[in-house]
């Protein structure tokens, strides 16, 4: 047994881009150097980033499914002095993808935690829209099946900027239930932001309704900003 205590590791949470390469900061680049390992939602994915920059920090994955074990191995390493950071398959971890998680259990544990901030789609979104920024809420993804005619009537109310995230196999049956439920409010549809393909459309949700319809697929990543109340 060492004869001394090592000091703890840094948990840094790390944001990386929601698409393109180019948006990852200096500081982030240095961090994913120098830690000892880096926790990934999806190493694969990770790994085009990584690449890139020609990090070769070790990666281990850590997504929703493993995130209890994976956590305390996590926190096994910082115990023992590493630093560890954690990223996500886009954007800022933590947001709508897991880190909350380990973040939880490391502030249990007295770990130091530190962000490197960086790209989220819903701010991206949120800029670009046009709907107020002074005030908005953020919805992440509406529930699939329980709640969410529970969660659509209490956004009815909602008067400040709603924000969602969909995917795209979902996206017309949320755009109709945004339509039944908060009526035919001015909507932004951001699609594939800092993409090749990017699109953000602003239209009622009708219109959006028609528009995504008669597409013969819907492909991409979604944000939806609604007009608040
Ligand atoms: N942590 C991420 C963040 O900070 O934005 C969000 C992760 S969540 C699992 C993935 C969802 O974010 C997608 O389904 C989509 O709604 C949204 N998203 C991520 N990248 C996007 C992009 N480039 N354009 C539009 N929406 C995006």
């Amino acid at each position: 047994m060492a004869d001394f205590e090592p000091e703890t590791g840094t948990l840094f949470i790390v944001s990386t881009p929601i698409g393109n390469l180019g948006d990852v900061s200096f500081r982030a680049v240095d961090v994913l150097t120098r830690v000892q390992l880096i926790a990934a939602e999806d190493t694969r994915k990770s790994r085009i980033l990584l690449n890139r920059y020609k990090i070769k920090t070790p990666l281990t994955s850590f997504f929703s499914y493993n995130q209890k074990k994976k956590t305390s191995s996590i926190l096994k390493r910082l115990k023992q002095g590493d630093d560890v950071a954690v990223i996500s398959d886009a954007g800022t971890p933590g947001i709508s993808d897991p880190a909350f998680y380990l973040v939880s259990r490391a502030i249990q544990e007295n770990i130091g935690i530190v962000a490197v901030p960086g790209a989220s789609a819903l701010l991206t979104a949120l800029v670009v829209s046009g709907i107020p920024t002074n005030r908005f809420v953020f919805e992440g993804f509406l529930p699939v099946k329980k709640g969410r005619k529970t969660r659509l009537q209490k956004l009815n109310e909602e008067e400040r900027t709603i924000i969602l995230y969909e995917s795209p196999h979902r996206l017309l049956r949320t755009l109709k239930d945004i339509f039944n439920f908060l009526g035919n409010r001015n909507l932004v549809v951001a699609r594939e932001l800092t993409k090749k393909f990017e699109e953000v459309l602003r239209l009622p949700v009708e219109k959006a309704i028609e528009v995504f319809q008669n597409r013969n697929s819907i492909k991409g990543e979604f944000v939806l900003i609604i007009q608040g109340k």
